[in-house]
C-alpha cells in the first residue's frame, strides 16, 4: 500500500482539506476531582474534531457539551463536528441522568494546525488497463461494522486479488475519510479512474450477522450493479435492495453528475439501519468471523464473475450437433438432461451481444458453472470469444 498527504488548506474541488486534528486527552472531572467522563476509557467521549478546552463550568452550562441519545440511553453516541469548530463530549444519557449538582473541570487536549489528510492506495496491475475499484474508508474511531469491517475485507480482497495466477483487470483499493477523503481522491484521479474503472464496490458495513443490502449505483444498470444483483441471486442470498436516494457513503462522490462512475454497494445491514449504527454498540460484539467471511465471499465471487465476464458468439448456424464431439451424454439420465439443458440454453443466447451476466440472469445459471460450460464450448471450437475494443 502507498500512503498518501494532502496537505491543508489543498483545494478540492468544492472543498478545501480541513486543518489536522490530533488529541492526547480529554475528560469531565467533578469537584471531588474523579473522572466522570474519560477519553483513556472511551474515544467516543469526546465530539471528533473538537477545538482545545480547559475550564470550570457549572452543571447546567455542562449540559451544552453533552451529547447523548434518549432513545437508546446505554449507548454512548458517536459526533463529529468537522466544519465547525466545536468541542463537547459524548455519553450515555443514563450516565448523563447519573451526574450530579456541582461545577465540573471540562478539559480536552487536542490540537487543530496545518498537517495533512492522509489516505492509502493499493494498485494491482492485470493484463488490461481497465480496472475493477475497491473504496473503503478509515475515519471513525472505535467502530467495528460502520467502519472497521469494510478495510478488514478490503484487505483481505487485496490478498485474493494480488495471489490470483491470471488478472485480466487491474484493480485499485483505496483507504480514505469517508466525503472528503473520496473527493479528494477523485480530485488528483478523476481522469485515468473516469478511462479505466469498468466496475467499482463501497466496501462497508460488512460484518454483522444481518442480511445483505444492495444500494445501486445512480444510473442502476452499470457493470457492478449487474454483477452484484447476479451473485446476491445466484447465491440464493436474501437481500434488500435500496435506492440510490438511499445513498450515504462515497458512492455520493463516485456516482455524482459528471463522475459518473459505475459504483455500487453490497453490504449486510446498511449504515442509519441497525440500531447499534453510529454508538458505541457498534463494537467488536456486533460484528463476527462468519458474517466477515460470508461478506468476504460474496466481493469475491463478484470479482471472479467480472474476471470471467465475456460476450460469445456460435461458430455455425442453427443448433450444433454435440453427439460428434462428445457433449451429448450416450445415456439420458435425469443430472446429465439438465447440463445438456444450460447448455443448449447458453448456446441459444451466445449471439455475440449479450455477455456472461445477461445470459445467467436469463437462463437461471450461476456465472460459476456457465464458466465450465464456456470453457468445454471453446475447447470443441463451437463458441468464440467476442472481444470489446478496448481488449483487443
Ligand atoms: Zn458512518
Amino acid at each position: 500500500m502507498q500512503i498518501y498527504e494532502i496537505p491543508t488548506g489543498t483545494k478540492v474541488f468544492d472543498w478545501k482539506i480541513p486543518k489536522e486534528w490530533n488529541i492526547r486527552d480529554a475528560y469531565v472531572m467533578d469537584e471531588d476531582g474523579v473522572k466522570v467522563i474519560d477519553f483513556n476509557k472511551n474515544n467516543l467521549h469526546v465530539v471528533g474534531y473538537s477545538s482545545p478546552l480547559d475550564k470550570i463550568v457549572t452543571f447546567d452550562e455542562l449540559q451544552g457539551y453533552l451529547y447523548s441519545l434518549k432513545e437508546q440511553p446505554e449507548v454512548i453516541p458517536y459526533v463529529t463536528s468537522y466544519y465547525n469548530e466545536k468541542s463537547g463530549f459524548c455519553i450515555s444519557e443514563n450516565q448523563r441522568k447519573s451526574l450530579k449538582k456541582g461545577n465540573y473541570h471540562i478539559f480536552i487536549d487536542s490540537e487543530l494546525k496545518d498537517g495533512s489528510l492522509t489516505y492509502g492506495e493499493i494498485l494491482i496491475p492485470g493484463e488490461l488497463e481497465k480496472e475493477i475499484f475497491l473504496s473503503t474508508y478509515i475515519c471513525h474511531p472505535s467502530l467495528a461494522n460502520d467502519n472497521l469491517s469494510g478495510p478488514c475485507v478490503a484487505i483481505q480482497l487485496s490478498k485474493y486479488i494480488m495471489e490470483l495466477n491470471k488478472r485480466r483487470y487491474s484493480y485499485r483499493i483505496i483507504f480514505v475519510p469517508e466525503t472528503i477523503g473520496a473527493i479528494a481522491y477523485l480530485s488528483k484521479n478523476i481522469d485515468s479512474m473516469k478511462r479505466n474503472i469498468i466496475a467499482g464496490y463501497i466496501l462497508t458495513c460488512l460484518g454483522d450477522s444481518g442480511k445483505f443490502s444492495y444500494l445501486e449505483s445512480r444510473n442502476g444498470n452499470t457493470l457492478s450493479d449487474r454483477a452484484a444483483l447476479n451473485i446476491l441471486n445466484s447465491l440464493n442470498l436474501e437481500y434488500k435492495k435500496y435506492s440510490y436516494m438511499e445513498r450515504g457513503s462515497d458512492e455520493r462522490q463516485y456516482c455524482s453528475a459528471g463522475v459518473d462512475l459505475p459504483v455500487c454497494t453490497v453490504m449486510r445491514s446498511k449504515y442509519g439501519e441497525f440500531k447499534e449504527y453510529h454508538t458505541s454498540d457498534d463494537n467488536m460484539d456486533f460484528v463476527n468471523a462468519k458474517a466477515l467471511e460470508g461478506s468476504f465471499q460474496v466481493m469475491k465471487a463478484c470479482i471472479i464473475a467480472l474476471e470471467k465476464n465475456y460476450k460469445y458468439k456460435v461458430n455455425y448456424l442453427c443448433e450444433p450437433q454435440l453427439s460428434k464431439r462428445g457433449l451429448y451424454p450416450d445415456v439420458s439420465m435425469k443430472n446429465s438432461a439438465t447440463c445438456v439443458r444450460d447448455m443448449m440454453n447458453f448456446l441459444a443466447y451466445a449471439d455475440g451481444t449479450k455477455d456472461l451476466f445477461d445470459i445467467s440472469d436469463k437462463i437461471n445459471v450461476p456465472i460459476s458453472k456457465l464458466a465450465d460450460i464456456v470453457e468445454k464450448l471453446i475447447k470443441a471450437k463451437i463458441i468464440r470469444t467476442v472481444y470489446s475494443q478496448s481488449e483487443k
